[in-house]
Parts: C-alpha cells; sequence; structure tokens
C-alpha cells in the first residue's frame, strides 16, 4: 500500500523531463504550492495532537516538526527544481507551526538543504524520477540525530546554519499523498506509524478544529496500538467496529490537550455524516454517524471534568478501553 502511494505522490501534475519544452513555471509552482498548503495544515494539526498528547502517549519519540523534499521524487526533477529555484535536491518542504524547526525561523518552505549533521543527503543514490528512497532515509537520518544528539544541525545553501533542539511527540508521523486515483485521493488512514491523508480529503474544506478532529481520529488509531491489535486478532467487522469507536470516543481527549475544543469531534463527525456516509456500506464496520456523534459527546463531560480537576485530559488513566491493547499477545509462559 505505502509503495503505491508513495509511488503517485505529487507526480502527475508536473510535466515529466523529457515534456516539449514550453513549461509553464508559474503553473508547476502553483501545483506544488497547493500541495504544500494542504500539507501545511496536516503538519501543523498533526503537531499540536502529538505535541500536547506527549505525556499520555505509550510511546514518545524526539522530533522538530520538519518534513523535507527530494527532487528526485518528483515526476519531473528538473522542472520541479527550476520552478522552486535549487541548484540540488534537498529543500524543506514543510516546517509545523510551533514546531523547533518553525520556531527556529530559519526552517522555511523551499529553503535548500546542502547538510543533516555531517551528511549531504544530495549525495546519496537515487534513482529519478519519483523516487521517495532518499526522502525516507532523510527523514529517518533525521530521526536518528534527534535519538543521538537530542537536536540536529542543517545546513542551508549559501553557507547559513541552524541548530534545532527536539521535543517530544506521540510516535507517528503526518503524510499527505496524491494519488491519481480519485477513488484513493479522497482517503485518509493510519496504518500504525503514519497518519495519511490524501490530498483531495474533504476534510481539507472543513475549518481548523474539525480538520483536527479528522487527523485526531487517526492519531487515535496509532496511539492507541490498532493495527497491530488488528493484525493479531482479525480485521473482522466486530473488530473494525471496536476500534472505531475507540477511535472516535479518544477524539475529544485528544483534542483538548491539543488546545482545540473538544467539541470539535462531534461537529467534525456531524458534517462529515450528513454529507459522506453511505450508511449501509460502512455500517458492519462502523456505527452510523448519528451514533457516532453521540458517543463523541459523551466523552466531553468527562474531558471537561478532567481539565477542570487536573488541568489536563489524561487518557492514559481516565479513558476507557473498548478492547484489550495486549489482547491477542501469547501468555509470557508460552512466548
Ligand atoms: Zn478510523
Amino acid at each position: 500500500m505505502r509503495a503505491l502511494v508513495l509511488a503517485a505522490l505529487v507526480a502527475a501534475p508536473l510535466a515529466a523531463a523529457d515534456a516539449p519544452p514550453a513549461v509553464d513555471y508559474t503553473a508547476e509552482r502553483a501545483v506544488i504550492a497547493r500541495y504544500q498548503d494542504a500539507n501545511q495544515r496536516l503538519q501543523d494539526a498533526g503537531w499540536r495532537l502529538a505535541r500536547g498528547n506527549a505525556p499520555f502517549c505509550p510511546r514518545v519519540i524526539p522530533a522538530i516538526g520538519l518534513q523535507v523534499q527530494d527532487m528526485a521524487s518528483y515526476g519531473g526533477p528538473d522542472v520541479a527544481r527550476a520552478a522552486l529555484g535549487l541548484t540540488r535536491d534537498f529543500a524543506v518542504n514543510v516546517a509545523a507551526a510551533g514546531s523547533p524547526a518553525a520556531l527556529s525561523g530559519a526552517v522555511t518552505r523551499n529553503r535548500e538543504i546542502v547538510r543533516l549533521e555531517g551528511l549531504d543527503p544530495n549525495d546519496w543514490p537515487v534513482t529519478p524520477p519519483i523516487d521517495w528512497t532518499r526522502t525516507a532515509r532523510a527523514h529517518d537520518h533525521i530521526d536518528a540525530m534527534l535519538a543521538e544528539h537530542g537536536g540536529i544541525t542543517i545546513a542551508f545553501a549559501g553557507g547559513t546554519e541552524a541548530r534545532v533542539a527536539a521535543v517530544e511527540v506521540c510516535a507517528s508521523r503526518f503524510d499527505l499523498f496524491a494519488d491519481p486515483d480519485p477513488d484513493i485521493v479522497d482517503r485518509i488512514y493510519a496504518d500504525g506509524k503514519r497518519v495519511w491523508f490524501g490530498l483531495a480529503s474533504p476534510n481539507f474544506a472543513y475549518a481548523e478544529p474539525e480538520f483536527a478532529a479528522a487527523v485526531a481520529h487517526e492519531l487515535a488509531h496509532n496511539v492507541l496500538g490498532h493495527d497491530a491489535w488488528l493484525d493479531r486478532n482479525g480485521r473482522k467487522p466486530k473488530h473494525v467496529r471496536l476500534i472505531e469507536r475507540e477511535a472516535d470516543r479518544l477524539l475529544p481527549w485528544l483534542l483538548a490537550n491539543a488546545g482545540y475544543d473538544p467539541e470539535a469531534g462531534v461537529r467534525w463527525m456531524t458534517r462529515w455524516g450528513k454529507e459522506h456516509d453511505s450508511g449501509f456500506k460502512r455500517r458492519r464496520t462502523h456505527d452510523g454517524w448519528d451514533e457516532r456523534a453521540d458517543m463523541i459527546a459523551a466523552e466531553v463531560p468527562l474531558v471537561r471534568a478532567a481539565l477542570a480537576t487536573e488541568g489536563k485530559a489524561d487518557w492514559a488513566r481516565h479513558f476507557r478501553r473498548e478492547i484489550d491493547p495486549a489482547g491477542g499477545l501469547l501468555p509470557r509462559a508460552k512466548r
């Protein structure tokens, strides 16, 4: 699934390298900007949620809120490079609002990167076009440096450097994809390690708190260990229904810790349900949208009570699980 999604990411709209010479760079820049604007929204909401809930997540990692881009990943690397005014291939893609990368002031969109803590990612082998291996390698390298040193030095074209110190966030990445298949590119999902948003997701039309609720639903799947639980226990409709309920019910908790109105989860489900719930098709794995909205709403007073008494929505202590997250693991003696 991931390989398919990555292969198509922002490849389609760009002209191929051997296309006719009259490249409309203004249009190419607009395509990239539209993709980056959507990515900015996803990274901003994802950062707030992953940062605000770090005290309660079972696994946290050091992060700086930076996504890089590699021209080799585009469908037309030469066109993309010229459109963005780069000499080589690596540049800042997005710095999440409020993240150490954004607060540094140095990590700005499309700024050319020449070194990541001693290594120049432009020197790594790659087979353009539409090759994502260096992008993934750069993010893995950044994560490794942050885990090892608590920060990373980023050098930009022109000789400027920025040292960015990491903070802890819930262990999940957020990725935007632009699959050319219209039946795929409007989807959102979580795979245990990442939250995936398709560029055509209807959620991008929503105001920020409701958009964040959609991100929070997918993040909930990752922080509650749903993918691994389904792997161990089977993806039967009744199992999917349980984990979907948990993801919905955790929404107000995640939103509150990120500084959003916990009611936004109810508004998101109500709007999404009225516009998109096709009823019977999803009914075996998901409750109806009105029942889902009611279940989200029922958590809001619990969240408000926790905020009033403890100043935080500690879902690690107070959230009622629908599944045993360790369920399906072999008993210790039999391992
Ligand atoms: Zn879900």
